[in-house]
């Protein structure tokens, strides 16, 4: 298959993606790496959208390459805040606001909430832009619920204070390996890679959300 070129300057990202995918493409670049500089404004109204809304920017820079660009977009979603922080999981409260704060002011505007009510998940969309000009989004989630403190040092953004029934702790309690083999982003590489595998085997119509 083609090569990838991955829209993101995030090496955690990249080096996940290279995990999952080594084996269905012939390389697989940063946008940096691949010397592309696009200043994208994700002004989609889902996860979806601004996935597909920064594939398509990157791959309008590199047409006729031959490409396989793909690009991600990604956030927690609580029910009892109708949604929020959702889209905006990076801007909440700004975004140079530290994670300590946005997450203890979500744990303040769940407080009284029992845990029925807590209910929350990780969600990440990976679109794709082929070189034939067709796309393809892949979107997957982590359930869980917002807890009552914060708690683990692994992970990163609002990982302290979202946890998982399976294992009775935050998602920044877990080892690496065994949150990206639960996450809403590992799964969502898993199902791209589906994608991407029956591409390169020639089918016309591929699974697409
Ligand atoms: P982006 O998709 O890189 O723009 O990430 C959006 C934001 O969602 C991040 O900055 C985090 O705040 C949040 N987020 C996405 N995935 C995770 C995760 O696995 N753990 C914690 N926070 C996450």
């Amino acid at each position: 298959m083609e090569k990838i070129i991955f829209a993101t300057g995030n090496q955690d990202k990249m080096r996940e993606i290279r995990e999952i995918m080594s084996d269905v493409a012939a390389g697989i670049l940063s946008m940096k790496e691949a010397g592309v500089e696009a200043d994208i404004v994700e002004d989609g109204s889902t996860f979806e959208e601004n996935a597909l809304i920064k594939a398509s920017a990157v791959a309008g820079n590199l047409q006729g390459k031959g490409v396989v660009v793909l690009a991600d977009d990604s956030g927690l979603e609580v029910d009892a805040l109708g949604g929020e922080p959702g889209i905006y999981s990076a801007r909440y409260m700004g975004e140079d606001t530290p994670y300590e704060a946005k997450n203890r002011e979500i744990l303040r505007r769940l407080e009284g909430v029992p845990k029925e009510g807590r209910s929350a998940r990780f969600v990440c969309a990976i679109a794709a832009v082929f070189p034939d000009g067709q796309s393809c989004v892949a979107r997957e989630t982590i359930e869980g619920y917002i807890g009552w403190e914060p708690a683990g040092e692994n992970g990163f953004g609002y990982d302290p204070i979202f946890y998982v029934d399976e294992y009775g702790c935050s998602t920044a309690q877990l080892l690496p390996e065994v949150k990206n083999r639960l996450s809403h982003r590992g799964k969502a590489l898993r199902a791209m890679r589906e994608i991407l595998m029956q591409k390169g085997e020639g089918y016309e119509n591929i699974n697409c959300k």
